[in-house]
């Protein structure tokens, strides 16, 4: 069994794109990052924290816009077109949640496809589907560089997805369908969840559910992926009983330090493409 290191890998990500960064720099191409907030939700902060730090790192340039929690749909849909305009702006991320009087899926439409560096316009979705390249949200995105990272195999396996969010489980399953695996997406009205995952070699969990997929599930040698994060008084745990799994594992991710370094690893290589790829139009 082999404990994955997101931290590290993250970390040599980073520690390539600086360098990247730097040479871009040197051509006259700045990669420069916004980000739009709405509201003061705790979480949200401490993403978007850690997102400016990465930004910082690497020689990105960041800029935040703050917005209050009253912010009207036809304002926000303004200050997106107004950075989709701004040449100098690389990539745009709208960080969620955002308040309920505010169509999220609308907003996400808005932001040009060429900005999109979270991957949630439904233009790049659509690709991400049809197999052509694009900006391919930051957790799935993450997760296929840790089994390129260790060569993991894909191809003709078994990969059970547990949660079918757009965020996540989704593009999760699109991207191993992509990588020629055999699918199955499961949510919570899927049927005897239990005989499904016994049979799968690949198993990502994305559900929000402390603990919720234990030894039982999992089969001998399977790879276990958990993107889980639950904040609790005791800590933050995954949706994997890490404890129990590992012992049949062949591969698993800590939570901790598996998938959540490669998400902003992951943004930051996205904001490093789309300023690539801007100079080139
Ligand atoms: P969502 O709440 O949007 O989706 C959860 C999914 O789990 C849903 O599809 C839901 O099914 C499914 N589910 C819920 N209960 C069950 C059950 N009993 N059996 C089977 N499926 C179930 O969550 P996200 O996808 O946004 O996030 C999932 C987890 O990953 C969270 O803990 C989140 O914090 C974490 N996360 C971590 C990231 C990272 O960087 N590491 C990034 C993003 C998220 P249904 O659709 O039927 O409701």
């Amino acid at each position: 069994m082999e404990i994955i290191d997101g931290k590290t890998l993250a970390k040599n990500i980073r520690e390539n794109l600086k360098s990247e960064v730097e040479e871009l720099k040197s051509k006259g191409i700045n990669p420069k990052f916004a980000v739009i907030l709405v509201g003061n939700d705790k979480a949200s902060l401490t993403y978007v924290k850690s997102k400016n730090k990465a930004c910082q790192e690497l020689g990105i340039e960041y800029e935040e816009i703050i917005l209050e929690g009253n912010t009207t749909m036809q304002e926000l849909l303004e200050i997106i077109e107004s950075l989709n305009e701004r040449t100098e702006i690389s990539g745009i991320l709208l960080q969620s949640p955002i308040p309920k009087h505010l169509d999220i899926n609308e907003a996400f439409r808005k932001i040009s496809p060429s900005k999109d560096v979270d991957g949630f316009n439904p233009y790049n979705v659509g690709k991400l589907c049809l197999n052509q390249d694009t900006f391919v949200s930051c957790t799935p995105y993450g997760i296929m560089k840790i089994f390129d990272a260790y060569n993991i195999p894909i191809e003709g396996k078994n990969a059970v997805v547990i949660g079918r969010s757009n965020i996540v489980g989704k593009p999760m399953a699109l991207s191993l369908l992509n990588k020629n695996a055999t699918v199955t997406i499961c949510h919570s009205k899927t049927e005897d969840l239990k005989e499904i995952t016994q049979k799968a070699d690949i198993i990502i969990a994305a559900i929000g559910k402390k603990h919720f997929v234990t030894k039982e599930m999992v089969k001998e040698g399977a790879v276990i992926i958990d993107v889980g994060i639950n904040r609790t008084d005791e800590g933050i745990f995954g949706d994997v009983d890490f404890e129990g799994v590992k012992e049949k594992a062949s591969y698993i991710t800590p939570v901790p330090g598996g998938v959540g370094p490669m998400t902003v690893a992951m943004l930051m290589t996205n904001i490093v493409k789309a300023a690539k790829q801007s100079n080139q139009k």
